[in-house]
């Protein structure tokens, strides 16, 4: 399921807007109806919200202009009511590279929030945040966007992975240090923060610092996990874990046909061919509901699953493993440079082929 919309590209990188984020301006919207806020405080809450979604977007295109600068390329800048997401195609090649992404990002929050001081009421101190943001009017408007930068880059700068903070800290050790060592001082670090922040919520009763820190404890579980597959997948490549086990149906299949290949295994994937061609892959299950809707003249094309790219047989599995689609059978098609379909590939084919890799290893270790 597609869970976000592309809304414009900037300098080539999409700019997606996660659907929990419409809600999250629905929401906005219908507690300002409720509360039968007046129009002009009703466009100012709508202003600030627009303001902190563009502070975000900077934000993240500061990591993505950084990236480029070093030949990292985007995939996609994921837009969440929680902040937002740079999604790269491959991790930066040296610790060094690391650091200065991941302070492209605050630094621009920082660059927006001294630009704000000149234009700040006298007498108003940052800390009274709440008392600002409660009392939206105007005048507060560039106080606002202030505290907002503020914030967004102290919470970023937190040394705790996955944040911007974390990063720069994971890179500084890696350059002094062995990088499995870096990676757990900097994970055990990321826990005790996350720890932290969850005990000074608990004792100044503030719920939404005990979510973000159990949200981060958890995340560096996650981190730990990406990390040891990371190690894992280090040297293969796509075309180390290709299978050949897989059927085919041409496009202009007749039913008799399409009901014939469907009955003679149990695949649960195919991918539809044309004169030779991979055109995309199909799901048994959306064939034999339009089988059942007995359509006059059934078109496969239509039926293609969304989305899904093919791989290429030269990707590093650490590059495209968080590419792949959470469905672990989805089978997606391998390529060579040049268009030639050699196969297939899958979360599960990737899994087993590292259970055997690591068998194997333990075996000429045992030996
Ligand atoms: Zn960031």
């Amino acid at each position: 399921m597609k869970n976000s919309l592309k809304i414009f590209f900037i300098k080539g990188i999409p700019i997606q807007l996660h659907w929990t984020f419409l809600v999250f301006i629905a929401w906005v919207i219908l507690m300002l109806v409720i509360a039968r806020e007046p129009l002009n405080i009703a466009f100012v809450s709508i202003g600030e919200l627009l303001a902190v979604f563009l502070c975000v977007l900077l934000h993240e295109l500061g990591h993505a202009l950084a990236a480029q600068f070093y030949q990292v390329p985007i995939r996609e800048i994921q837009l969440l009511p929680i902040g937002g997401l740079t999604f790269f195609e491959k991790q930066p090649a040296l610790p060094r590279q690391e650091i200065i992404i991941s302070m492209a990002g605050p630094l621009v929050n920082v660059i927006i929030a001294l630009l704000m001081i000149p234009l700040l009421p006298t007498g108003t101190v940052f800390w009274k945040l709440t008392e600002i943001a409660g009392n939206v009017h105007p005048a507060n408007f560039f106080h606002f966007l202030y505290n907002i930068n503020v914030i967004l880059a102290l919470l970023n700068l937190l040394p705790i992975l996955p944040l911007d903070g974390g990063k720069i800290l994971k890179g500084i050790l890696a350059l002094i240090l062995k990088p499995s060592t870096a990676f757990r001082a900097i994970l055990s670090i990321s826990r005790v923060m996350s720890l932290v922040l969850t005990i000074v919520g608990l004792i100044t009763g503030n719920l939404l610092l005990i979510i973000y820190g159990c949200f981060l404890l958890l995340m560096s579980t996650v981190e730990k996990n990406n990390y040891l597959l990371a190690s894992l997948l280090r040297d293969e490549t796509i075309s180390d874990v290709i299978s050949q086990d897989f059927k085919t149906i041409h496009a202009a299949a007749t039913r008799q046909e399409i009901l014939d290949t469907l009955c003679s295994d149990n695949d649960r994937y195919y991918v539809l061919t044309d004169n030779g061609e991979m055109i995309g892959v199909l799901d048994k299950e959306t064939i034999l509901r339009a089988l059942m809707n007995r359509e006059e003249k059934m078109v496969l094309k239509k039926l293609i699953i969304p989305d899904l790219s093919f791989l290429s047989a030269d990707s590093k599995l650490t590059d495209v493993w968080s590419r792949l689609p959470a469905r672990a059978d989805l089978i997606m098609p391998v390529m060579t440079a040049n268009k030639k379909m050699i196969g297939v590939t899958s979360r599960d084919h990737i899994i087993s082929f590292l259970l055997n890799h690591a068998m194997t290893n333990q075996t000429k270790q045992a030996l």
